[in-house]
């Protein structure tokens, strides 16, 4: 059997098949083309799908199962899609709508896109193997997924589990949910971003302001390239974001204490320069010392494809927890 994995996204929509192992055979991307209904992104999901197995030779009776993940807060039971802000969804039926679709009857599951790629992490990726992990998505914004004790955790009305905006600083920055001081508006690349500006002001001969020239913008990668080529102001910048994260992590770890933290997204693709300093922070700062066995942090290892791979493996997860 092969698995049909749905990545929603506000610009593109990814989809994937993948085998019982979790092993992407083939994917393909659409544009999600908004403004549009949501009904005819579902239909377009649907027919991408269908070619999809059509260029793998395989047929709808080979499926076993199709899984969707959604940006925003997501209610698995019912299989609705509550709210999410890119979409421009509310109450949205993601489940009935795909189901009704398909060629045949399958089992449909959703959910929220962090937690999907918990799942991917999890099943198929750096977790795999584990019992407890959170997996920390460090984009744009950042999107955690928990799992512990192989069960995934969302909270009694879905919304729960957003460590991203876990307060880490009383009145700090607005963040983008409205709020003052969350790990987001700081741990984020758009955190990062906005810490690199603002040492750019502060250091008119830092590297940073050649190196931001040359990529055409100041991103979350402006600091750490400048650090790498030895610029002590990008160096500082590095610093002050990783203390920030640092912060958020300990926080998980005194709260939950998985077996594993995995840091997915865009400025996960730092690696070691990134866990390296990072580890060493979060160990100073745990509860309980640094003695003691804690929390493992990692890197993800499915990068971009962990939305694909995750929603495909949503059956499998539901499998292990029934
Ligand atoms: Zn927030």
């Amino acid at each position: 059997m092969v698995h049909l994995g749905v990545d929603l996204g506000g610009t593109t929509i990814k989809i994937g098949l993948v085998d019982d192992e979790g092993k992407l055979l083939r994917s393909l991307a659409i544009p999600t083309a908004l403004p549009r209904s949501a009904q005819a992104i579902c239909q377009d999901v649907v027919e991408a799908a269908g070619r999809l197995l059509e260029a793998e030779h395989l047929t709808w009776e080979q499926v076993g199962d199709l899984g969707a993940g959604a940006p925003g807060t997501v209610d698995p039971n019912r299989g609705v899609v509550l709210y999410a802000t890119n979409l421009d969804w509310w109450d949205f039926p993601l489940k009935e709508e795909l189901a009704r679709r398909l060629p045949r009857p399958l089992p449909v599951y959703v959910q929220n896109d962090a937690n999907v790629a918990a799942v991917g992490e999890y099943l198929a990726g750096s977790a795999k193997g584990s019992a407890s992990v959170v997996v920390l998505t460090i984009g744009t914004g950042m999107g955690s997924g928990i799992i512990l004790n192989r069960r995934m955790l969302g909270g009694h009305y879905c919304g729960g589990g957003e460590f991203g905006h876990m307060v880490i600083a009383q009145g700090g920055r607005l963040c983008s949910c409205g709020r003052k001081g969350c790990l987001e508006a700081y741990a984020s690349a758009t955190g990062l971003t906005n810490l690199t500006r603002e040492e750019m002001e502060r250091a008119p001969a830092s590297l940073m302001h050649s190196i931001a020239k040359k990529q055409g913008k100041v991103s979350a990668r402006t600091a750490f390239d400048a650090m790498k080529a030895g610029d002590a102001a990008g160096s500082r910048v590095v610093d002050l974001f990783l203390d920030y994260l640092a912060c958020g992590i300990v926080n998980i770890i005194n709260a939950l204490q998985p077996e594993l933290i995995c840091l997915g997204g865009g400025v996960s693709k730092e690696g070691d320069t990134l866990l390296l300093p990072l580890r060493e922070k979060v160990s100073r700062e745990i509860y309980g010392g640094s003695h003691l066995p804690s929390t493992r942090l990692q890197i993800c290892t499915l990068g971009n494809d962990a939305g694909m791979i995750g929603a495909a493996l949503l059956g499998r997860m539901q499998e292990l927890r029934d």
